[in-house]
């Protein structure tokens, strides 16, 4: 049976890169039918921030990653959010103390820093609390029995730090980098439990994992490090250990380091799923919703940051996924983010939806700018740009003159339209265009070429004009569908208002 886990850390916002291994996860169990479990890591007290269990809830289902366990839905295997589970990492780590896996350590920060520096001194190449070391420390195993019980039962502050063994080579399977290979004497007596009562994350993840009969983790390969470790702990604890899989990181779009929030504010692309207001400062970060984001393209460009389908396509349903998702496909060099390309494909998914879907995107786009209109009316507009548009904003910003009269028009473009005589030119086709009475575009196309060729015009000097008087600048959809859109006195005044304007500008 595949179990699988997303098990973050409500220490902020959910970075993309947390969701895309999520997503991953979603994806291998739904392969695989297994089951899809979110687990909330919240032992650090210290890092924890009100509101980001809540924004990692709601990301996941924005982009439809339904778990079958959590804290929310709740499963067989609860409770799903560490900090409800303390009795359980207590027993365990008790488990650990007795069978001399895991001893008591009293040193205080300044006695750790002088053993480092004692080491530094000594020119060792590493400062490590471990069987080299714990010997001059403060701890069960120089203590003796009684007096370890007394400092305990004194409230003297105390952790429960790993027993790492000495020069062991330890060799640990992950399903996406193949053998990795760590001698223990590289590695520390790692904190295991505070005196606090909260567990490290090392402890509590294997715990859980255990306990909730997780058979893969898949995660970030910033945990690769922590890997031997907690193998060993399996071993410790004397269980099978799940398989492993560390997922790539994913690459600033220079390609030279980790993806970070600054690079999408310097860049101008979000690094979060959803808006998100830091409780400290206010300050609201624009997440991929709010940018005009379909969930469906932002799971198409997270799949694919770290997988490929070994063929072509790059256009993905979340079904075509699961059907094509393999761990075995997954790279173990980073993978660049290239925010080009994820406009791109936000544009490829807006043009995959029904134009009944876009105009359900749209409606409130238009409402928020006080734009009463008939929905067939958008719907047609929407026809029209579909083609243009990256993101369901542009329909606005792109194609608000379908909607309302152009306020202002774009110098650039008006030097190079409107010349000497365009405002008599534009005069002579506003009575022609008058008498038209079938305003389709196709009517409307032929009589309008054949009018400009009749008067020995160029069609630039006559259509490059229109188009500025009707939208604000020269570039948009087919002409003439436009104006039929727009229809004929709409279409009469604003080549009027147009005239009015280059006269007073003083052309
Ligand atoms: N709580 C860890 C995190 O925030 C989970 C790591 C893991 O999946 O083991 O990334």
């Amino acid at each position: 049976m595949v179990r699988v886990r997303f098990a973050p850390s409500p220490t902020g916002p959910l970075h993309i890169g947390g969701l895309r291994t999520a997503l991953f996860n979603y994806l291998f169990s739904r392969k695989n039918n297994g089951k899809f479990i979110l687990r909330i890591e919240d032992t650090d007290q210290q890092r924890y921030v009100p509101g980001a269990e809540q924004y990692i809830i709601d990301s996941l289902n924005w982009v439809g990653l339904k778990y079958d366990e959590g804290p929310d839905v709740g499963g067989d295997f609860g409770p799903y959010r560490q900090s409800e589970r303390l009795d359980i990492y207590k027993k365990y780590v008790q488990q650990l103390i007795d069978n001399g896996w895991a001893y008591y350590a009293f040193d205080t920060p300044e006695e750790l820093e002088q053993m480092r520096q004692r080491l530094r001194e000594q020119k060792s190449p590493v400062q490590l609390y471990n069987h080299l070391t714990r010997g001059d420390m403060k701890n069960s195993f120089t203590l003796p029995e009684h007096e370890v019980k007394q400092l305990i039962e004194k409230g003297t502050p105390y952790v429960i730090r790993f027993n790492m063994p000495a020069n062991q080579e330890i060799v640990v399977y992950d399903i996406i980098r193949g053998e990795v290979k760590v001698n223990s004497d590289t590695l520390d007596d790692k904190i295991l439990f505070k005196s606090d009562g909260f567990p490290t994350y090392h402890l509590a993840n294997i715990v859980d994992d255990h306990l909730m009969q997780i058979s893969h983790v898949i995660r970030g390969e910033e945990w690769l490090p922590s890997l031997p470790l907690h193998w060993l702990l399996y071993k410790a604890f004397g269980w099978e250990p799940p398989k492993f899989a560390h997922l790539p990181l994913i690459l600033k779009p220079t390609g030279k380091g980790k993806l970070s929030k600054r690079d999408g504010d310097k860049m101008g692309f979000p690094v979060y799923p959803l808006d998100w207001k830091d409780p400290n400062t206010g300050e609201i970060i624009r997440g991929y919703r709010e940018w005009g984001y379909l969930p469906e393209a932002v799971v198409n460009i997270l799949a694919l940051l770290g997988w490929n389908p070994g063929t072509d396509q790059e256009i993905f349903t979340i079904d075509e996924l699961i059907e094509q998702f393999s761990l075995e496909r997954v790279q173990k060099h980073g993978a660049r983010f290239d925010p080009e390309k994820a406009k791109w494909f936000n544009q490829q998914h807006l043009k995959r939806k029904s134009d009944d879907e876009l105009l359900e995107l749209f409606m409130p786009i238009l409402e928020n700018q006080g734009i009463k209109a008939e929905r067939d009316y958008v719907k047609r507009v929407i026809q029209l740009l579909k083609e243009r548009v990256e993101f369901i904003e542009d329909f606005w910003t792109k194609g608000s003159y379908f909607f309302e009269r152009p306020k202002d028009y774009d110098p650039k473009a008006a030097k190079k339209a409107w010349k000497q005589n365009t405002s008599e030119i534009m005069l002579e086709l506003k009575d022609f265009l008058s008498q038209i009475q079938d305003f389709s575009s196709k009517n409307l196309e032929e009589q309008l070429k054949n009018w400009v060729e009749q008067k020995q015009l160029s069609f630039s000097k006559v259509f490059t004009p229109l188009r500025l008087a009707i939208q604000g600048n020269t570039a948009g959809p087919h002409l003439f569908d436009m104006l039929e859109l727009l229809g004929k006195q709409e279409v009469l005044i604003r080549i009027d208002n147009a005239i009015k304007h280059f006269s007073q500008s003083g052309k």
